[in-house]
């Protein structure tokens, strides 16, 4: 399975984890509990651990494969492929029209 974490807070510019972890259910299971609690030997998840910044897994890829983390990492834009930050990008982007919208409302001069 490859899975994306979604952390809640960005740290040095990062703000997902794009990992792989092979086997059943219960073994992503202890993967993802793993990097929650910093024991994961990931660089990045244990970094975002000893700041304490959560995480939540924003997407997963039940049938990826290491050929499948690896095409995902080279996109090197986690962002994209995040639907907590495209949802937030969306309504930022909403309410930017918003306010656009309204000053073209006021009559010039
Ligand atoms: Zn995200």
């Amino acid at each position: 399975m490859v899975y994306l974490l979604h952390y809640f807070s960005s740290l040095h510019h990062a703000q997902h984890y794009l990992g792989y972890s092979q086997g059943v259910r219960d073994d992503h299971q202890q993967r993802i509990r793993k990097h929650a609690n910093g024991t994961s030997g990931a660089h990045l998840p244990q970094a975002f651990y000893r700041q304490g910044i959560p995480f939540v897994i924003a997407r997963t890829w039940w049938e990826g494969d290491r050929t499948v983390e690896r095409k995902l990492k080279n996109l090197k834009n986690a962002r994209l492929l995040c639907p907590i930050c495209r949802v937030a990008s969306l309504k930022s982007k909403a309410a930017y029209m918003k306010v656009w919208r309204s000053r073209r409302k006021v009559p010039a001069g």
